[in-house]
């Protein structure tokens, strides 16, 4: 077992390493599902026949299935739910600007970001570019990924910050996050030449970008015994990269339609035309019905019958602050997965949920264990209540116990990945 979890573990650490961004994650999710026989749908073209094991790629989010051999068109779905976003810094549309000599990008930040974690690191740059088609046709968008440091947001010295230990780092947020980019006067049009010369192409021809910030530190084990995982963008990758490597492994001859759905915006809410508060799911659900020749009686006898469990990362007690958690619900990193309950839905979990994820749990020799939060302190939220409500589907919100959650710099154990893994796959059989 734990051979295995390290392997799982290690290629987790691959994974993050190539999705920088929700689009590189979207990207590399359709690589490895190509390379496991995945094929991929387009669309807008006709779904008939459907591909036994598919995929549908949106931007920086992707909906993939595994349909049973004979499996009717009303055989429910077990849907895995994920997000590929995490908190960053973003660059604006005319981002071009400094002042004492200094040549700076401006940003927007993107989502709940700890940021004061994200200064004094060596950042890169990675996103998407339209780029207009010599032809006049519709925009190419590319992906564009710059592994130099070229970005970096300097804290204040100490000596001009004598109060910072007692008083506490105050950042605001339109002043004092403005990445350094060199030295000179800013120029407009300086970081469309430079996203051109990346992508070998005209200043010209760049017509827009969502483009983000990432830390080069590269994710790796830690801990004198290996036991650690410190990388950025654990949440949600390291659910994504579960979800994934469950349905790869998911039987031909079950009963159910196995279905894993990454989706962008979690961090700001989910609401978009990749998010869990959009169509994507419902829709492809639909089409996953109607291809295989049913009708909407079928899908929605289909819905009725489906569960889903959506797949976030949960808080460990903190060794400094236990005082923050719930006294009577620990949670410990490579303690196994976390089943989140809230009573006020921001987690969908119920009785039943929670009862068929601890049951596959069980199944498949993994511990689990339970997360609420305190009384007086807000509860966070995730894809769980939004996925639920928009399919109807009864839903169990589970993860893996992290430190530092949107941080530029998370930890997490490198047992749990693997874990969850064995966990959703039995979850998905
Ligand atoms: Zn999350």
């Amino acid at each position: 077992m734990v051979d295995d979890s390290r392997a799982v573990a290690l290629d987790l650490l691959e994974f993050i390493s190539a999705s920088p961004t929700p689009y590189h994650a979207a990207a590399e999710a359709a690589r490895r599902l190509e390379a496991d026989r995945f094929v991929a749908v387009d669309p807008t073209g006709d779904w008939s026949p459907l591909p036994d094991r598919g995929y549908l790629a949106a931007g920086g989010a992707l909906v993939a299935w595994a349909v049973p051999e004979g499996a009717a068109p009303h055989a429910p779905f077990r849907i895995v739910g994920a997000h590929t976003d995490s908190p960053t810094l973003r660059i604006r549309p005319q981002p071009d600007t400094g002042r004492a000599g200094w040549r700076q990008l401006g940003v927007e930040v993107y989502g709940g970001a700890l940021v004061n974690s994200w200064l004094d690191r060596d950042l890169g740059l990675a996103g998407r570019v339209a780029v207009a088609d010599p032809d006049g046709g519709r925009p190419d968008l590319r992906l564009v990924r710059v592994d130099r440091p070229v970005l970096r947001i300097p804290q204040l010295a100490i000596h001009l910050d004598r109060d910072i230990n007692d008083k506490g780092l105050l950042l605001n947020r339109q002043q004092h996050l403005t990445p350094v980019w060199g030295l000179g006067r800013p120029e407009p049009g300086r970081f469309a030449a430079f996203l051109a010369a990346e992508l070998g192409v005209n200043a010209e021809s760049i017509l827009g970008w969502d483009v983000m910030v990432h830390d080069l530190a590269a994710p790796t084990l830690a801990g004198p015994d290996d036991d650690l995982i410190s990388a950025p963008r654990l949440d949600d990758l390291c659910c994504c990269h579960a979800g994934l490597t469950a349905l790869v492994a998911a039987p031909a001859d079950g009963s159910d339609v196995a279905v894993v759905s990454l989706f962008d915006h979690e961090e700001v809410g989910s609401t978009s035309a990749t998010g869990a508060d959009g169509a994507l799911l419902a829709s492809t659900l639909e089409r996953l019905v109607l291809a295989r020749g049913g009708d909407r009686q079928d899908h929605l006898r289909a819905l009725a019958g489906s569960v889903c469990a959506s797949a976030d990362m949960a808080h460990a007690t903190h060794p400094n602050y236990p005082e923050r958690h719930e006294p009577d619900h620990q949670v410990a990193v490579n303690g196994g997965p976390v089943v989140k309950v809230n009573v006020n839905q921001r987690y969908a979990t119920d009785a039943a949920t929670q009862a068929g994820f601890e049951q596959a749990c069980a199944d498949a020799g993994v511990p689990v264990q339970r997360f609420t939060s305190r009384g007086d302190m807000p509860c966070g939220s995730t894809i769980g209540p939004v996925t639920a409500a928009r399919l109807g589907v009864p839903t169990v919100d589970v993860g893996v116990a992290q430190l530092a959650m949107h941080s530029a710099r998370e930890l997490a154990g490198s047992l749990d990945p693997g874990l969850l893994v064995r966990a959703l796959t039995a979850w998905l059989a």
